[in-house]
């Protein structure tokens, strides 16, 4: 008897789903992509993590729906109100709460502003929500007068996402851009800032506008700047209403015990001063990297450099990917994106991994 397993051709099962999941092209990780390779600068991830203790006698029962210590110690560093608070499985969950909370599939609609992070789309599409895109200016700044347009046409838009500092460009999206879309919005469409990325330069959140702008919602996560992507913890902090129309939406148990008991960790005075240290750290190489970057030839220009990675475009970006992929380098090739041609994007990591991407950006 063979011992491989035999899949059956699938027959009806596809035709069983939803015609929008049928539809789905589902987002490319860094992890579903893969690539052969000894250095991954893909993924936006820390090159380093941390160790962290662990409790397990409470294992035997349901954790908290939104554990209090994680609650609260995020909206102290954060500078608001535990009540605006809510933690989630990552900020990629609190991207879908928002569509399905605010969102009636098929008639009401989202807007983001390509090139951005892809789960806004794939949240939209998943939850049968349609989309409007419009690009933005050449600096990267959202078009607030095509934005403003856009509003007054079509089905309604209730959820707009802004991505400061946006993945992939780092641009930062300017205060007053932000304060004319809220105030154009205020009674009529969500207005989100994913500031995933915002440990890398923490004077251009907009968190202190949550006071004053009911409207605002900010998403967070302790997977960029607290090092913490494969523990799936992210925040949403907005107006309390918000954040309890957010809790009608989640799941039971969402948080699950020994995440908790890590993010408490990295959220104590001991996790906040190892979260800066990695700041400074990965900041410095960074620029390090800039610099060497504009010397290169080969390199046409350097985007924005907000987050824990930089965009660049290449005189032929597929042959630097390749380049790097020949020496076990995997970077995140952006090339085909609207306004992205031949950009590929390094994320920072360690000192050692940052001399080999250079060795190889010599060599070309
Ligand atoms: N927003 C942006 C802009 C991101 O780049 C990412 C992750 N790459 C996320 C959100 C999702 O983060 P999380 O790991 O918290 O789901």
């Amino acid at each position: 008897m063979s011992t491989k397993t035999q899949t059956p051709a699938p027959t009806y099962l596809t035709q069983l789903a939803c015609q929008r999941v049928q539809d789905l092209t589902p987002y490319l990780s860094a992890r579903r992509i893969g690539g052969k390779g000894h250095i991954f600068l893909n993924a936006n991830e820390s090159p380093k993590s941390e160790e962290y203790q662990l409790d397990c006698s409470r294992l035997n029962r349901y954790p908290e729906c939104q554990p209090p210590e994680v609650v609260s110690r995020y909206a102290a560093y954060a500078g608001v109100e535990p009540n605006q608070v809510l933690v989630s499985r990552g900020s990629d969950e609190a991207i879908e709460l928002l569509i399905r909370t605010f969102c009636e599939p098929g008639q009401e609609e989202i807007l983001f502003c390509p090139p951005t992070y892809g789960m806004y789309s794939i949240s939209a599409e998943t939850c049968g929500v349609g989309m409007r895109t419009l690009p933005p200016l050449p600096d990267f700044q959202p078009d607030v007068a095509a934005i403003l347009d856009t509003l007054q046409q079509g089905k309604p838009i209730k959820v707009l996402f802004f991505c400061s500092p946006n993945n992939p460009t780092g641009t930062v999206l300017q205060r007053d851009k932000l304060l004319a879309i809220l105030d154009a919005t205020a009674g009529k469409s969500i207005v989100v800032v994913d500031e995933a990325y915002i440990e890398f330069c923490p004077e251009f959140s907009m968190v202190d506008l949550i006071k004053s702008c009911p409207n605002l919602v900010i998403t967070r996560t302790l997977s960029k700047g607290f090092a913490l992507a494969g523990l799936r913890c992210g925040f949403t902090i907005a107006h309390p209403e918000v954040i309890s129309l957010l809790l009608k939406v989640i799941a039971p148990y969402p948080i699950p015990e020994p995440v908790a008991q890590i993010a408490a960790q990295a959220l104590s005075d001991r996790g906040l001063d190892t979260m800066s240290q990695r700041v400074l750290w990965l900041n410095r190489l960074k620029a390090e990297l800039k610099a060497e970057l504009l010397k290169q030839p080969c390199v046409k220009q350097v985007f924005d450099d907000h987050g824990n990675f930089l965009l660049a475009r290449f005189e032929s970006g597929s042959r630097l990917f390749q380049a790097m992929v020949d020496a076990g380098i995997i970077l995140r090739d952006f090339g085909t994106k609207p306004m992205l041609e031949e950009s590929v994007r390094i994320t920072i990591g360690d000192e050692a991994e940052m001399a080999a991407v250079l060795d190889v950006l010599k060599s070309l």
